[in-house]
């Protein structure tokens, strides 16, 4: 829309709306008559200065010729309305006075005249500057779509940026973050917590059996487990911080900066019975079960020169030993 109106500038360029506002029909007519054979050139005549303001609004025009002295309503006046009024507020204003008179120039040009002339004109120099102001009026006018029209396509592709990494950050399957995002925000958090010597925490998650729920289910109703598993891990987290993500497979990791191992424990145990408590049935490990998960938990604050490996190690320690100790369970490494 914002390019349409720019070509729309574009294609007037030349062409000039006049209104004249003066109070004698002599006048209007004597400039009528002068314009009458210059190409691109319309003219509108308002007589009554009261009517003036909604003749504008209504016509749209790229020049004023605004008469000075009229009954009932100072032209001044009328320049300092034009200039109040969005619609009329940038409209070159060419006032006409019937004297040379510096104190009425001055006078006009502080009320926001942008020109100046002695009724009537020649009418070379009444053209001359017709044409001169109404073109730099539509230059004003393109400038002003153009950086419109930026404005919209600059947050356009801000929207566009936002989306991408929103796409490029997330796994497809459960929205959760995916392996890329989740080594950065690792990375970034083991950075601050170092520098802070605060505790970090990180739980690995893994679905029980889940090969064997797989191969009896198929693997449509697999996806939609790990999508519930997901949606529970991220319901546990209640802090903006705590970072959910898919590891890989049938894999999550849940980061918890700030967070102690007593706190990361609680987290953990909820989480472990909330996904038992889906009730998802499943056969393993035996006729009649539930869908469960087991978890390992570490907690590290960070010494200099060490790496977040280290918490993913840790991790994966208890999470080993909450397989071996027969799953569905919290397993601390
Ligand atoms: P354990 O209790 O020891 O974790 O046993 P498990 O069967 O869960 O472990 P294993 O690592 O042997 O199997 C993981 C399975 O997860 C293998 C694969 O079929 C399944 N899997 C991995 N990614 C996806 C996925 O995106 N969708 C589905 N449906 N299944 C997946
Ligand atoms: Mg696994
Ligand atoms: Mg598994």
């Amino acid at each position: 829309m914002n390019e349409l109106q720019l070509d729309d500038f574009k294609t007037d360029e030349n062409a000039a709306m006049v209104l004249l506002v003066d109070d004698q029909a002599m006048i209007g007519e004597a400039v009528r008559r002068g314009l009458s054979n210059e190409e691109n050139i319309d003219f509108h005549f308002c007589a009554d200065p009261h009517q003036a303001i909604a003749h504008a609004v209504r016509i749209k025009p790229t020049v004023i010729l605004q008469d000075l002295v009229m009954p009932g309503l100072d032209g001044l006046s009328l320049v300092r309305e034009y200039r109040n009024h969005p619609a009329t507020k940038d409209i070159p204003i060419i006032v006409l006075s019937t004297k040379e008179d510096p104190l009425v120039k001055s006078a006009a040009f502080a009320a926001g005249a942008n020109d100046y002339l002695v009724k009537l004109p020649d009418n070379i120099e009444l053209v001359a500057r017709i044409r001169y102001h109404s073109r730099s009026y539509m230059t004003l006018l393109q400038r002003d779509a153009a950086y419109r029209a930026l404005r919209v396509s600059q947050q356009q592709l801000l929207d566009t940026n936002l989306v991408l990494q929103r796409l490029m950050n997330s796994d497809g399957l459960t929205g959760l973050s995916n392996r890329r995002h989740f080594d950065e925000y690792l990375e970034l958090e083991w950075r601050r917590s170092l520098r802070e010597q605060s505790q970090l925490s990180l739980l690995m998650i893994d679905v029980d059996y889940f090969k064997t729920y797989n191969d009896s289910f198929g693997h449509l109703e697999g996806d939609e487990a790990l999508r519930k598993v997901a949606a529970t891990i991220r319901d546990a987290c209640a802090r903006p911080s705590d970072l959910p993500a898919r590891y890989g497979g049938e894999e999550f990791a849940l980061v918890l900066p700030n967070t102690s191992q007593g706190g990361a424990r609680l987290v953990a145990e909820k989480l472990r019975m909330t996904v038992e408590a889906l009730q998802v049935p499943h056969i393993s490990p035996t006729e009649g079960s539930n869908l469960t998960i087991s978890i390992g938990l570490a907690t590290i604050t960070p010494k200099a020169g060490s790496h977040c490996r280290e918490l993913i190690s840790a991790a994966d320690k208890g999470l080993y030993l909450a397989k071996n100790n027969g799953r569905n369970q919290v397993g601390i490494g």
